[in-house]
């Protein structure tokens, strides 16, 4: 197949992440032969998940959601009729951090610009970011800082904004690896998950 412009600048995007070394992530990743995870899905897709950064399995393999909260997240999309090959899945930082700790604040700084292009070259109708850190991020660029509270408020609300390329949807939900070992919090998911069922 040829290659379509959003394929090149996505590339581009994937080339720059692969050399970068804008926080000290990198050398962790180098010191572990881990990938960064860069994102994966439909190009065109109308629906852009963004969780936090790649755990062991993630970074061992250079794709995002591919161990336990991956599970869960197949299993929740499919509850609302979605597979991975429709949406696009990136996040905040493509570089593991050592035993999966919160990231820090420059290192979202630093790594930020990437999926900050990945949006705008794929250009999603609706935005969905998975727990606290990427939810702040995408509120606060889209003009919602106003609104931003913990996840255990917002999460499953629908907020509107607008983008560059037009209007814009955003829904935030727990970040999926909180279901792993609750029962709990895997219904509370699969209940707000029944919103997407309407952008489908
Ligand atoms: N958790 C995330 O936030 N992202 C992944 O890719 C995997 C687990
Ligand atoms: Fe670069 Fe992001 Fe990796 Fe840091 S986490 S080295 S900013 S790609």
């Amino acid at each position: 197949m040829i290659p379509t412009e959003t394929d090149k600048k996505l590339k581009k995007i994937k080339e720059e992440v692969i050399n970068c070394k804008k926080c000290s992530l990198y050398r962790d990743r180098i010191d572990n032969k881990y990938y960064p995870v860069i994102g994966e899905g439909n190009h065109q897709a109308k629906v852009i998940f963004i969780g936090e950064a790649p755990g062991a399995n993630e970074a061992k393999t250079g794709r995002p959601f591919c161990g336990a909260s991956g599970k869960i997240l197949d299993k929740l999309l499919e509850s609302v009729g979605i597979e991975r090959k429709d949406i696009y899945i990136a996040n905040i930082l493509k570089c593991r951090p050592p035993n999966n700790r919160n990231p820090k604040t420059e290192e979202i700084f630093a790594c930020v610009p990437y999926l900050e292009k990945q949006i705008e070259v794929i250009k999603p109708r609706l935005i969905c970011p998975l727990g606290n850190y990427s939810t702040a991020f995408i509120l606060e660029k889209y003009g919602l800082k106003d609104e931003i509270q913990g996840i255990g408020k917002i999460h499953g609300k629908l907020f509107k904004t607008k983008a560059s390329f037009g209007k814009k949807e955003i829904i935030p939900f727990y970040h999926p690896a909180v279901a792993v070992y609750n029962a709990n919090m895997k219904e509370i998911l699969e209940k707000d998950f029944q919103i997407l069922k309407s952008f489908i």
